[in-house]
């Protein structure tokens, strides 16, 4: 029931001939003809297997939009978030072919938390319109399920959780939230096998984020990632199937 009916209401008159009432008609028949897409945020924590998963989701027939891979994008060189970003940290953030200094960047945000909040209001309300932007896409080609790849989905839930609305971010596209789980200490092993990187840094880095079994807790689904790949991926089809059916 439109706004404009109802018992006593009498519906308003159309002025325009009735062109916005057929565009309505119309747009009513797309919304129960058109395919529904379920629209779902993949993360875990370092090393837990998310982009395993998301590969094995993609292989099944879902359209995976990765946050990483757009924040990439968005900071090639020369495009306008690298000017915001130059602006607000100054040009020293930018290596002489004008491409970001991450590392630097990185660094700066690490140590201080207030930077670290002014870095993400610049970068993440521009990765959530471009996220939006590509799910409205796939809901429009029919994609019967989405998977939003966000590695920090519940961090920037928990870090906004008493703030009043703010721009929308791309946290706030996905109504519910697979976790990819595997134990902390196959996080640190994982990532020393992955990577050079020192057990200390490794641990730094597990440490900075949500712990990996408060974000089960807080997870609608969970892929327990801490068994053999095989395992893994029957969990993912039974995942899959369910989401579709
Ligand atoms: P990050 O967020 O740090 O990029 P991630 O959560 O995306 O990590 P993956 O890159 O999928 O995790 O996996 C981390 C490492 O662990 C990879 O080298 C991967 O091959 C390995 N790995 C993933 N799942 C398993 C598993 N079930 N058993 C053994 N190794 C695994």
């Amino acid at each position: 029931m439109g706004l404009s009916e109802g018992p006593g209401v009498r519906p308003t008159p159309c002025p325009c001939n009735g062109f916005a009432a057929r565009a309505l008609e119309r747009a009513r028949r797309g919304a129960i003809l058109a395919p529904v897409t379920r629209v779902v945020g993949l993360t875990g924590g370092i090393g837990t297997g998310k982009t395993t998963v998301a590969r094995l989701l993609a292989g099944l027939g879902a359209v995976v939009i990765d946050a990483d891979a757009i924040v990439h994008e968005l900071q090639a060189p020369g495009t306008p978030l690298v000017a915001a970003i130059a602006q607000a940290f100054g040009r020293e953030m930018l290596r002489p072919d004008g491409a970001l200094d991450r590392e630097r960047l990185g660094r700066l945000v690490f140590a201080d938390a207030a930077a670290r909040k002014r870095l993400n209001d610049l970068v993440h309300p521009a990765v959530g319109q471009e996220m939006l932007r590509r799910l409205d896409a796939a809901k429009r080609a029919g994609a019967p399920l989405v998977v939003l790849d966000i590695p920090l989905l519940l961090e920037g839930r928990a870090a906004r959780g008493g703030e009043p609305a703010r721009a929308r971010t791309a946290s706030d596209l996905a109504s519910e939230v697979i976790v990819v789980y595997a134990r902390e200490e196959q996080q640190l092993e994982r990532q020393l096998a992955r990577d050079a990187s020192s057990p200390d840094h490794a641990r730094e880095r597990i440490r900075a984020q949500l712990p990996i079994e408060e974000k089960r807790r807080l997870a609608d689904h969970v892929i327990d990632n801490s068994g053999s790949l095989d395992e893994t991926e029957r969990q993912v089809r039974e995942l899959y199937a369910k989401l579709t059916r």
